[in-house]
């Protein structure tokens, strides 16, 4: 039985979909500019999640939003238009801005071996769903129109403060100075946004007789109410997007159309780099392929994030990614001396029940890492490690002939009987032979020379 953290109820709780399908939504990122490898990390849990489903029987369905439109930079619907400003940066339009970062999230993610989501969304394809669910909004009395949009009464829906445990009073004591006056709650929101006459904005489309675009938090309602129907069974997200954009997405679907959201809400903690929060300005944005120029495979990366919880506290060094790197080439190591051994065993129904059990209680990744590490599997199990972690170690696991294979064993026994001088010129005749061998926290390691 799959146990899963609920954001909502605050508590670890068995999971079972309401119907033959579990419905998944994730919110996806915004399309603007590269995103840094603790935006990936959160889509590698999710996979996790999607590939744990599977093995325990479920059918899915995933759906994932791009956020290729009206995301302010600010929670509170002011700054500057995320798009726009990449847009102004690049010289480019801000469809082109929008077309080039989705095709290179999604080229990433596909290249960290992630399941393809059944449905890719970009938000600008649900404008025209959007402005049936403001009229839905309006005409249900949830809305009020203000100089720079259409805005969500919060005090309309009485459980608006419960998702997040919010403290409406303290967020009103602590509202900015520059409170927008015409807001009559702290916590309202825009859910469409006008454009004012000379306001740069090249998203345009019409609706209420002038130019404007939609609220950020829309387009998840209108994008799940369109291709699953709600409540969903799991809805998936950072930490960061508890407070407002979840809590926003679950108000409007209320007034929409009365629904629960989702069943299910799942958070992934925050990853810092070297104990900082990741920003330009720190110099600390690292993308997927900084990483590479420094000699890490995605893969590599994969591994690091998998040995974490994904409601842990979760620093990124570069030591602990070689580390990670280490781990996974010992992994492939095992893999190759296998596949020249006899000792292939058939798949072992107890492994699979175990590492199950083990991701099944909250996708506890790090014990299921812990548990390889301290079995010998069988070839057929290092199968189900592949399918359960997605990790091509099988894939990216070279060859080695029977000579090869013979001195690597022959050096191991020789190590543990302490034969260091036999374990040395074993290691210089694999070093004649292309193979390089060391000796790693992780177990010893051997590669081809580059
Ligand atoms: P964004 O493009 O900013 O909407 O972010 C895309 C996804 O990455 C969201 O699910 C965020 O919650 C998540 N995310 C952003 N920063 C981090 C981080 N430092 N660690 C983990 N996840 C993050
Ligand atoms: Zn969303």
């Amino acid at each position: 039985m799959l146990k899963l953290y609920n954001t909502a109820s605050r508590k670890v709780e068995n999971f079972k979909p309401r119907g033959e399908v579990v419905k998944i939504y994730t919110c996806g990122p915004t399309v603007y500019n590269f995103q840094h490898i603790g935006n990936y990390a959160s889509y590698v849990y999710w996979d996790l999640l999607l590939r744990v489903l599977k093995y325990d029987g479920y059918k899915t369905k995933r759906v994932l939003n791009l956020t290729d439109v009206g995301h302010l930079e600010s929670d509170a619907d002011d700054g500057q238009d995320k798009l726009e400003k990449g847009a102004a940066r690049e010289g480019k339009t801000v469809w082109e801005v929008a077309e080039f970062y989705s095709d290179d999230f999604m080229s990433h993610f596909r290249a960290l071996n992630l399941i393809e989501p059944d449905v890719v969304a970009r938000a600008t394809d649900y404008v025209e769903e959007d402005m049936q669910a403001v009229d839905k909004m309006t005409e249900n009395g949830f809305t009020y129109e203000t100089t720079d949009g259409v805005y969500y009464d919060t005090s309309k829906f009485p459980g608006y403060a419960d998702f997040a445990r919010l403290n409406l009073e303290g967020l009103k004591a602590g509202a900015r100075i520059n409170f927008n006056k015409e807001k009559r709650n702290v916590s309202d929101f825009a859910v469409w946004k006008f454009i004012q006459p000379g306001e740069k904005h090249a998203m345009r489309w019409d609706y209420l007789g002038r130019p404007g675009y939609p609220g950020w938090h829309l387009e998840c309602s209108t994008i799940i109410n369109k291709e699953l129907g709600e409540p969903i069974d799991i809805h998936t997200g950072g930490i960061d997007h508890i407070p407002v954009h979840h809590t926003n997405e679950i108000a409007q679907t209320y007034a929409i159309s009365g629904q629960q959201l989702a069943r299910f809400w799942l958070h992934c903690s925050f990853i810092t780099i070297d104990g900082e929060k990741i920003s330009k300005s720190l110099g600390n944005f690292y993308t997927l392929d900084d990483l590479k120029e420094r000699g890490f495979s995605y893969m590599d990366y994969k591994m690091w994030v998998l040995a974490g919880h994904y409601q842990g506290t979760r620093n990124f060094t570069f030591e602990s990614l070689e580390s990670a790197k280490q781990r996974r080439l010992n992994w492939r190591n095992k893999i190759a001396l296998l596949y020249q051994s006899d000792a292939r065993k058939s798949s072992d129904d107890e492994f699979t029940k175990d590492i199950l059990s083990i991701l099944n209680n909250n996708l506890n990744s790090p014990e299921a890492f812990a548990y390889v590490d301290t079995h010998e599997l069988s070839m057929d199990e290092w199968k189900i490690v592949d399918d359960l972690f997605g990790l091509n170690l099988i894939a990216d696991t070279p060859d080695i002939d029977d000579e090869t294979h013979k001195l690597i064993l022959e050096r191991q026994t020789a190590r543990e009987n302490k034969d260091f001088k036999r374990s040395d010129e074993i290691r210089d005749d694999l070093k004649r032979r292309g193979i390089i061998i060391e000796d790693s926290s992780e177990g010893p390691i051997w590669q081809y020379a580059a």
